[in-house]
Parts: structure tokens; C-alpha cells; sequence
């Protein structure tokens, strides 16, 4: 029986973060008056009907 490199690891040690919680408001709110959007991107603005796109 060969016995093969059993301590050895890959260096992939990536800290994958899994918390799915709220995520940042930024790309919702309106680039020309600052107001947050009431729907998810891609949407227009209510308040001056900037059209906000997802980044
Ligand atoms: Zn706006």
C-alpha cells in the first residue's frame, strides 16, 4: 500500500461569508435626489423619475 500525501491541503481558505442578510441600500437610493427607491433596482425614481439601474 503507497501512502500518499495525506496532510497535504489545498490553500484555498477563502472566508465565504454565507450571511445572507440586508444587503447595502446604496444602489437603491436616487443618484439625482437622494430619495431610497421603493422597489428593487432596475426602477425609476418616485420623487423626480431617475431611472435606477442595478450596478
Ligand atoms: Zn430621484
Amino acid at each position: 500500500m503507497s501512502t500518499g500525501p495525506a496532510g497535504w491541503r489545498p490553500s484555498v481558505a477563502e472566508p465565504h461569508d454565507t450571511g445572507g442578510e440586508s444587503v447595502c441600500w446604496l444602489p437603491q437610493v436616487c443618484e439625482d435626489c437622494g430619495r431610497l427607491a421603493d422597489d428593487e433596482p432596475p426602477t425609476v425614481c418616485a420623487a423626480c423619475g431617475a431611472s435606477i439601474d442595478v450596478p
